[in-house]
């Protein structure tokens, strides 16, 4: 069980279905992520694009179908469970920051917590992830004395410290003010640069052209369109995308 061990994708959902009662919320979903590959999702509204990043890391169970990380099933529930959780790292709209903890203790406390890194080794861990996502001045600060665009580079910095094999971004600029998303979509932008393999949820197709390799459109529960960014937005086959683009670009 050593990680790496596969050559194969290093996310794979197969035949996923999901239902929220009456409510078939993700329809065969077949999906294969590569290492260091960035995968924009973009749909409309209820399309299941969040309900997708939760199976993902089982915050959401599944009904039917299969998902394995780097060649892992996931299982419903146990130790090894949680051990493939930690291999993905998640990044929600709302930052979800401990408010009584400092910025550097919010970025140690799940390697000190979750995965028993030494004080020490977590702290020099965290003030450089710090650093690489700008914030490394605010270090001792807490939360609320930070702005949304710092506040959400740290939520970052503390899914990275983790050392994730991959990252979930879901809509991670839509809480922000304007003149804050860029500052976090850099983040982002040279995250998929180094490399990390990243599934993002965002209505930013600035960074979808930019920073990925794929473009994934859903609609009603079902992938309807999969494309590299410069077909997808110049060509869509989909009347759905199509209609979808028309509305937001
Ligand atoms: P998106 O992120 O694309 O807006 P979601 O994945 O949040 O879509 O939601 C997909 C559908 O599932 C929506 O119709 C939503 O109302 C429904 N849904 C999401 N979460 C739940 C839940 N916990 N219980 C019942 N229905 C849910
Ligand atoms: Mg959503």
């Amino acid at each position: 069980m050593t990680s790496q061990q596969t050559g194969g994708p290093l996310v794979q959902l197969t035949g996923v279905n999901k239902w929220f009662g009456e409510l078939h919320v993700l329809q065969d979903i077949d999906l294969s992520i590569d290492r260091g590959e960035v995968v924009v999702v973009i749909g409309p509204s209820g399309s299941g694009k969040s309900t997708l990043c939760r199976t993902i890391n089982r915050l959401e169970s599944i009904e039917k179908g299969e998902i394995s990380i780097d060649g892992q099933r996931l299982p419903e529930e146990g130790k090894q469970l949680a051990r493939l959780r930690s291999d993905v790292g998640m990044v929600f709209q709302s930052f979800n920051l401990f408010a009584h903890k400092t910025i550097l203790e919010n970025v140690m406390l799940g390697p000190t917590k979750v995965r028993r890194t030494s004080k020490a080794d977590a702290e020099k861990r965290a003030r450089e992830l710090l650093e690489r996502v700008g914030v490394s001045a605010q270090a001792d600060k807490y939360p609320a004395q930070l702005s949304g665009g710092q506040q959400q580079r740290v939520a970052i910095a503390r899914a990275l410290a983790m050392d994730p094999k991959v990252m979930l971004f879901d809509e991670p600029t839509s809480a922000l003010d304007p003149e804050m998303i860029n500052e976090v979509l850099d983040v982002m932008t040279s995250l998929a640069r180094e490399g990390m393999t990243m599934i993002v949820v965002t209505h930013e197709m600035g960074f979808a052209r930019r920073a990925a390799n794929r473009v994934v459109f859903m609609d009603g529960g079902r992938i309807v369109e999969a494309a590299d960014p410069q077909t997808f937005f110049t060509n869509p086959r989909s009347e759905r995308a199509r209609d979808f683009l028309s509305k937001i670009l």
